[in-house]
């Protein structure tokens, strides 16, 4: 396994460590990281949900310890907790940030202008909306809507 990258932040334990804390990152996004990063470009806000799962899931050590000097294990409580904004956590998102997003959204990125290519080519291009409409039943006798077989309608 490669080597982890260091990076130095502000301690913030109960029994101050003089040379600072290091927070270690996972050298590359794995496959865990770029699945989250993946589900959290669905979620309502996905610039916090990414780089919350970008560090959730590739912090893999750091030096913080807790009152008896014992390790404090990684959870997603902890990070909040013993990196604060201010004292470490926006130096390790941003290097997360720096270190990932590029292999985070490359394959998202080309699905996804694969995915448009093919719904252009294909013509289903129906609004998402169309579904929800109370009645299908209309009054006009003519044909409203576009054959299926994604001919274009010609007005
Ligand atoms: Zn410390």
């Amino acid at each position: 396994m490669p080597d982890p990258i260091n990076v130095p932040v502000p301690c913030t334990c109960p029994q101050a460590h003089e040379d600072g804390d290091v927070v270690y990152l996972a050298p590359k996004l794995g496959l865990r990281g770029g699945l989250a990063v993946e589900s959290a470009m669905t979620e309502p806000d996905p610039t916090m949900a990414v780089a919350w799962a970008l560090i959730t899931n590739n912090v893999v050590g750091w030096t913080k310890t807790d009152a008896n000097g014992d390790p404090e294990p990684i959870t997603e409580e902890n990070l909040d907790a013993l990196l604060p904004y201010a004292q470490g956590g926006e130096i390790v998102s941003n290097r997360a940030a720096s270190l990932y997003l590029e292999d985070a959204f490359g394959p998202f990125e080309q699905r996804r202008k694969d995915s448009l290519q093919r719904s252009r080519t294909s013509g289903q291009t129906r609004p998402l909306l169309a579904s929800h409409k109370p009645s299908r039943r209309k009054r006009s006798g003519s044909s409203s809507e576009p054959a299926s077989d994604g001919q274009p309608s010609k007005a």
